[in-house]
């Protein structure tokens, strides 16, 4: 059974809804410090924004341009520290700038990077350096012509891992994660919510009590209290992204400036992949029904063919996804511009349930965004205890930053018949925890049925009893990428297992959601 999962009637004292990133990451600050907390998610964890996004925990070096120096200062400062805590899923990345005649000048670069390494926190990653690609080998993959570039470091986080690993360890630490569970209305009732659930596979309907509430429903929270005093307006922005197979072999990541003013970035991916975007544009609809349009797609591919020697076509696209940021209504009038800060609203009168809304916010800041949470928590609920999350790692995360590729080699010595790319993937994904998959095993048949790409059967198993995977989907697109090697898997062959393992446990796959 997953860890967590007992069932109450007795009001909880903290009931959140959704189950991305700041919603995962409220609820283990909350179980941290004892609170009793329960968490819906209508459907897989980060299944919405969180699973989305650039991938990057990063200052934003282009937020600068909007003034926005506490944000900025802030996710700077959270680089290293999420690095510390999940040194497996989050790497170090060197991104490189080509200067431009005709855009941003020199020295307004020069400046903003100036601002983004002595802004805070930096100590680990190494600073800014003028490049030239005139003779960096780098400078080959881009039409002739580039010179001067500014090379600057940030890093990359494997997003939905990040929110799974946040709901495990809030899990090991009492609070109670229900995917696939919706919240479909939720009313005070004096001092307590009364919030109504529906089972989104079985349908079964259920009602349970919290003494207050969080909202982080991501793009969705202004619907969760749609037409009444709750509701807060928000600003849907979709950001779509394309990966293509790698289009060159360099660990260091672009950042191009577009003529419109906008950037986009050129980043590996998963070894084997390049990921371009983004787009900004603003979104009306379902959030869950966001896709690429082909104006995207096209945007896309001419601002990446501007710099590129080999110029891509879209027969080379090999996935696409989007994502809608619910950002805070400040009254921008172009959707890049508008604040990626993020804003909490904490209301309830005194003897009236509290409600906090959670408004905003980026993968980068979500464990400042729930120490601030918890603030107000503590405010309307009692204090209970202070920040705790900085330094405390995540699962599979005990090993300091540097030892990541002694750990690859490790495992290779332990499990000698991996490969070193089956190796580098486990550890990325699973960091130490990749033992415990791996157990006794002498040879790839003791790892159970091989579904291709390197999964076998244990590792879908660790995946169903200790994060709530229900589906192929949520083992090939967020628990792993392994879906970019569709072809190499037997999905029929997996989506059985997984129905039949599930049967096993009495836990239903998610039929419903496929
Ligand atoms: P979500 O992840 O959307 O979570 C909300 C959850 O609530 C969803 O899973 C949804 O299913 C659930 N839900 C909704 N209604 C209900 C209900 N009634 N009952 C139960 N569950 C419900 N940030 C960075 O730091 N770095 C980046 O590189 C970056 N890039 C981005 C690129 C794009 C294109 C976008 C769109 C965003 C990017 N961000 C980035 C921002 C970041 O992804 C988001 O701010 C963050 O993921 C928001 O998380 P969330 O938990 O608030 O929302």
């Amino acid at each position: 059974m997953t860890p967590g999962n007992e069932h109450t009637t007795d009001p909880v004292d903290l009931f959140i809804i959704g189950g991305g990133i700041n919603g995962c990451g409220i609820a283990r600050d909350a179980a941290g410090r004892g609170f009793s907390v329960t968490l819906a998610e209508k459907d897989d964890l980060a299944s919405g924004t969180s699973s989305a996004s650039t991938k990057l925990i990063h200052g934003g070096l282009r937020y600068l341009e909007h003034y926005e120096f506490r944000l900025v200062r802030e996710s700077l400062i959270e680089r290293e520290v999420l690095w510390g805590m999940a040194p497996h899923i989050i790497q170090p990345m060197r991104f490189v700038l080509p200067h431009h005649k005709g855009l941003r000048p020199k020295w307004l670069l020069r400046l903003g990077l100036f601002l983004y390494d002595s802004l805070g926190g930096r100590k680990k990653l190494p600073p800014t350096a003028t490049r030239d690609l005139a003779t960096d080998p780098l400078g080959k993959v881009l039409r002739p012509g580039h010179g001067t570039a500014f090379e600057y470091s940030d890093c990359t986080v494997d997003d939905s891992r990040l929110v799974v690993l946040n709901a495990r360890d809030a899990a090991t630490r009492g609070a109670m994660i229900r995917t696939r569970t919706k919240v479909t209305s939720a009313q005070r009732e004096g001092a307590v919510w009364r919030i109504e659930l529906t089972d989104q596979i079985s349908g079964a309907e259920e009602t349970v009590f919290a003494r207050m509430l969080v909202n982080a429903a991501g793009p969705w929270v202004e619907q969760t209290f749609k037409g009444q005093p709750e509701a807060h307006a928000v600003r849907l922005v979709k950001g779509s992204h394309i990966v293509v197979r790698k289009l060159y072999d360099d660990p260091r990541s672009f950042f191009f400036q577009n003529a419109d003013g906008r950037i986009i970035f050129a980043i590996p991916y998963k070894r084997e992949f390049t990921l371009i975007g983004t787009t900004d544009a603003d979104f009306a609809g379902n959030p869950g029904d966001a896709e690429i349009s082909e104006g995207e797609t096209d945007y896309l591919i001419a601002a990446a063919n501007e710099y590129f020697a080999t110029p891509i076509v879209r027969g080379d696209i090999v996935w696409t996804y989007s994502g809608v940021r619910p950002l805070y209504d400040d009254g921008a009038s172009k959707a890049q511009e508008a604040t990626r800060d993020y804003v909490l609203k904490l209301t309830g009168e005194a003897g009236v349930a509290p409600l906090l809304t959670v408004i905003g916010g980026k993968i980068t800041t979500y464990r400042r965004l729930s120490e601030e949470a918890l603030g107000h928590v503590q405010t309307a609920l009692g204090a209970r205890g202070g920040d705790w999350t900085a330094g405390a790692g995540l699962p599979g995360g005990d090993f300091a930053v540097e030892q990541f590729g002694e750990k690859i080699a490790q495992l290779q010595r332990d499990y000698p018949f991996l490969s070193e790319s089956d190796s580098w993937r486990l550890v990325h994904s699973y960091g130490t925890e990749a033992w415990a998959i791996l157990g006794n095993a002498t040879d790839a048949e003791a790892l159970g049925r091989a579904f291709g790409a390197g999964l076998y059967a244990a590792e879908v198993d660790f995946l169903i009893e200790r994060e709530w995977v229900r589906t192929v989907e949520d083992v090939l697109w967020r628990r792993s990428k392994l879906g970019l090697h569709g072809e190499q898997i037997d999905s029929a062959a997996l989506d059985a297992y997984i129905a039949a393992a599930l049967d096993r446990s009495g836990t239903k796959a998610a039929i419903a959601q496929r």
